[in-house]
C-alpha cells in the first residue's frame, strides 16, 4: 500500500510525532489530494485528548483540508489533476438513505464515516489532514473557487460550514439581530457570515480583549460576558444566539437574551450537561437547537458564497513543529482566529 508523511498522536494527549502512514490504493471514485494546508479545529483537541470518549490511536487529526488533486481513480468525473479542492469532516456515507439523498450526509442512517478517528465501511481506520496526502471519494470533495487562498480556505471546511448551516437554517438575513458567543475559530466565521448576510451582529466574548477585532469583522457591538450586568442589559434582544464556546457555559444566561420565538443555536461541544428552567424556553416560545456541521452541497454553496463575497478565514500559519504549542494556545483562547498547518513542513 502507498504511504505518506503525516503527524500523528501516538496516544491520548501525547505530543505529535512525524510518521509514515498508509494511503489506500485509489478506488474508482477516489481522488488523491496533495494536502497543502490543514486547519486546527477545537474538535481535534477534544478528540486527541479523548475528551469525547475513547478514540482510535495512533491518530492523525485534521478535517479542515485544502489541497490540490494529484491523481484520480478511473471513474472520477467531477475533478481532474491540478484542481483546488477541500475536504471537511466526512469522507463517506451510504448515499442511499433519505438524509444522504437530501444532501444531509452527516445524518446518514448507516452512520457517516468521519475523516479521522473513525472507520470506513471496510473497517479501515480513517486518517485526517495533518498529512501530505489523503485519498477521498469524489462525493466528499468540494471545489475551492479561485479567489479564496488555499490557506484561508482550509478552515471553511469545518468552522465555515458549521456556522453557515445554522445561520441559513434559522433564516438569518437583512436586519436579523444575531449574537455570536465566543470569538474563536467557529465564532469569527459566524460573525463574518452573519455580517455578509446583512444581519446586525453582536459578539459576546469573555472580555474586551478582542473588541477591536469584532468591529473590524463588522460587528455592531462587542460585549464582555464576564460582567453579568452586561448580559442582563441585553435580555430579549436577539433573533439568533449562535453559541460556539468550547467550554462549559451557563446557557440559561444566553437563552434569556432571545426575543420571543428566537433561537439558541448551539455548535459548541463541551461535555457537561446543561441546566435550564422550562420557563426559560416556554416564556417567549424560544427554541434551543443544535447544529452538526453541514452537508456536502451546503459546503460547496458556502465556499461559493465566500468567493463571491471575498471571505476567507483569518489565520495564523504554523509549521508541523508548532502544533503542540498551538493546541495550548487554542485552549487558552489565544488564537486569532484559526491555526493552519503548512503541511510542506511535515517531514
Ligand atoms: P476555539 O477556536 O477554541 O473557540 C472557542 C471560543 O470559546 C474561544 O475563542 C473563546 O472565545 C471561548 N471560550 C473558550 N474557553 C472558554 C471558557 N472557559 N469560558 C467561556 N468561553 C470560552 O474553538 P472552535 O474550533 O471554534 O470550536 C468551538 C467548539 O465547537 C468546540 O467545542 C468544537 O468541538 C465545536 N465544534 C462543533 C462542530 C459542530 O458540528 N457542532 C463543528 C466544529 C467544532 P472568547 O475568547 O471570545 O470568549
Ligand atoms: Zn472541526
Amino acid at each position: 500500500m502507498p504511504s505518506t508523511t503525516a503527524l500523528q498522536a501516538p496516544s491520548a494527549g501525547a505530543p505529535f510525532e512525524v510518521a509514515e502512514i498508509p494511503v489506500r490504493d485509489l478506488r474508482d471514485d477516489d481522488i488523491l489530494i496533495d494536502v497543502k494546508y490543514a486547519g486546527i479545529c477545537h474538535s481535534d483537541i477534544h478528540q486527541v485528548r479523548e475528551e469525547w470518549g475513547t478514540a482510535i490511536f495512533p491518530m492523525t487529526p485534521g478535517h479542515e483540508i485544502a489541497g490540490v488533486v494529484s491523481s484520480v481513480g478511473a471513474g472520477v468525473s467531477r475533478y481532474k489533476v491540478g484542481d483546488r479542492v477541500g475536504v471537511g469532516c466526512m469522507v463517506d456515507s451510504c448515499g442511499e438513505c433519505e438524509f444522504c439523498k437530501d444532501g444531509e450526509e452527516q445524518f446518514c442512517t448507516k452512520g457517516a464515516v468521519m475523516t479521522y478517528n473513525g472507520r470506513g465501511y471496510d473497517g479501515e481506520e480513517t486518517k485526517g489532514g495533518y498529512s501530505q496526502q489523503v485519498a477521498v471519494s469524489e462525493r466528499f470533495v468540494c471545489s475551492i473557487p479561485e479567489g479564496v487562498g488555499l490557506d484561508e480556505a482550509a478552515p471553511l471546511l469545518c468552522a465555515g460550514i458549521t456556522t453557515w448551516a445554522p445561520l441559513k437554517r434559522w433564516g438569518v438575513g437583512p436586519g436579523s439581530k444575531v449574537a455570536v458567543v465566543g470569538l474563536g475559530g467557529l465564532g469569527h466565521m459566524g460573525v463574518k457570515f452573519a455580517v455578509a448576510l446583512d444581519a446586525d451582529v453582536t459578539v459576546l466574548s469573555r472580555s474586551d480583549a478582542k473588541a477591536d477585532d469584532s468591529r473590524a469583522l463588522g460587528a455592531v457591538a462587542h460585549v464582555a460576558t464576564a460582567d453579568p450586568e452586561n448580559l442582563k442589559a441585553l435580555r430579549g434582544t436577539f433573533d439568533v444566539v449562535l453559541n460556539t464556546v468550547s467550554a462549559d457555559l451557563e446557557v440559561h444566561r444566553y437563552i434569556s437574551l432571545l426575543r420571543p420565538l428566537g433561537v439558541f443555536a448551539n455548535v459548541g461541544m463541551p461535555t457537561e450537561a446543561w441546566s435550564i428552567r422550562p420557563s426559560a424556553v416556554v416564556g417567549g416560545s424560544r427554541v434551543v437547537a443544535g447544529s452538526n456541521i453541514g452537508g456536502i452541497q451546503a459546503t460547496q454553496d458556502m465556499l461559493d458564497f465566500c468567493a463571491a463575497k471575498g471571505i476567507g478565514a483569518s489565520i495564523e500559519t504554523i509549521g508541523a513543529g508548532d502544533v503542540d504549542a498551538a493546541y495550548e494556545r487554542v485552549v487558552a483562547g489565544d488564537v486569532r482566529y484559526r491555526f493552519v498547518i503548512d503541511t510542506a513542513t511535515i517531514r
